[in-house]
């Protein structure tokens, strides 16, 4: 069924016309049980590459042994975000793009119990850190909060960042299949980090730029962050991200909140500033959409998606359809999301 597309609501005036036919084959869509946005939307269920099972449970840890803790914002900033190497060398722990990593302090809590997993998004390709035989990478932040009585450090994060090479690290997983890239390489790949939540990007980065034939899609990596000394693996400390060379189908786009206060630039704010380049993505119907970090980010983004879905059909898409749609969207594996 062919759909007119509107350029914005705004010409619901213009062409009163094109809006009473929109409003005809949305109810006649409704009444086939189909949203007049859902066919603006990619359908088709991505084959992912493959996720490894988890392979240790909290019960039975694997230690392995940490080979460097480098900092990777300045020592006199108040973030303390780490880029921790733990070996894998004579270890069967594999894992994928995308996975976690459960970690396990040692200790127990006041009431004796062992702690409880943390989950670490991984940052390693899964072919490995590179320049080591084989080991992995996670990016950990240093978690400090404030009660009213006294400041605490957060259990598993204080525990990592303070690691030294040759420690122990007992750790589980891997966890998650939802956060895997498409095996196929013709999937316009959209992927929204903050914060540690570029982690899993390294991984992703790494993996297309060291495969023998070029990622055939778009690539667009949104990074936010508040200054660019905590724009993690792109700041002077550590330029991980910035060493894959950008052309116009792989780009990365950077928001910053708190480098001029007189322009405070979020990712949400870079999706709009990028909508040329954006919305032919959406159009084209075959992307996926990754959003990593700070819980809330993803508000931003969903309320883009559903702008363009509102624009291109002529009607508003609702909030309870705006849940059905995105979930569909998650089956199709065109949905991913970890925000902590
Ligand atoms: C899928 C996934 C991936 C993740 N990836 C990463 C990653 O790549 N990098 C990263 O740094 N983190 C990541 N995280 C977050 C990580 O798992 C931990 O949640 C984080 O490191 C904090 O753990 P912690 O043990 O240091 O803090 P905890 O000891 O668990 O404390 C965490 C928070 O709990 C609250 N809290 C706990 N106890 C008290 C108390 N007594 N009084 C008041 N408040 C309290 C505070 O708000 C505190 O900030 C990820 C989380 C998920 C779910």
């Amino acid at each position: 069924m062919r759909i007119h597309r509107l350029p914005s609501r705004q010409t619901d005036r213009d062409y009163p016309h094109l809006r009473k036919k929109i409003d005809r084959n949305a109810k006649m869509m409704h009444s086939s049980g189909m949203s007049a946005h859902a066919t603006l939307l990619p359908t088709e269920k991505i084959q992912a590459i493959e996720s490894p099972p988890m392979l240790y449970k909290p019960a039975t840890p694997l230690a392995c042994t940490v080979l460097r803790n480098e900092r990777l914002t300045p020592e006199d900033y108040s973030e303390d975000v780490r880029h921790i190497v733990i070996d894998l060398r004579d270890r069967d722990y594999v894992y994928a793009e995308g996975q976690s990593m459960g970690v396990m302090a040692p200790g127990t809590t006041p009431d004796g119990k062992a702690h409880r997993v943390r989950l670490y998004s991984i940052a390693s390709p899964g072919a490995g850190e590179p320049g080591y035989e084989r080991a992995v990478a996670l990016c950990v932040k240093r978690v400090v909060y404030e009660t009213e009585e006294q400041r605490m450090e957060g259990i598993c994060s204080n525990f990592l960042c303070d690691l030294r090479e040759g420690d122990t690290v007992p750790i589980t997983g891997p966890n998650g299949k939802n956060f895997a890239l498409p095996a196929d390489d013709e999937t316009d790949l959209l992927l929204f980090g903050t914060g540690t939540g570029i982690a899993p990007f390294r991984s992703f980065l790494m993996n297309l730029h060291s495969r023998p034939k070029p990622y055939g899609a778009n690539v667009h990596l949104f990074f936010g962050s508040r200054l660019k000394i905590d724009h993690i693996y792109a700041n002077d400390l550590n330029d991980d991200l910035l060493k894959h060379s950008q052309n116009e189908r792989f780009q990365i786009h950077s928001a910053l909140s708190r480098e001029n206060p007189a322009q405070k630039v979020y990712v949400a704010d870079l999706l709009k500033m990028k909508q040329e380049l954006i919305e032919p993505i959406l159009d084209r119907k075959n992307f996926a959409i990754y959003i990593c970090g700070l819980k809330g980010m993803e508000k931003g983004i969903e309320a883009f998606v559903r702008d363009y879905l509102s624009r291109k059909s002529g009607k508003t898409v609702e909030d309870g359809e705006w849940a059905e749609l995105k979930e569909s969207l998650k089956k199709a594996g065109r949905w991913a999301q970890e925000v902590y």
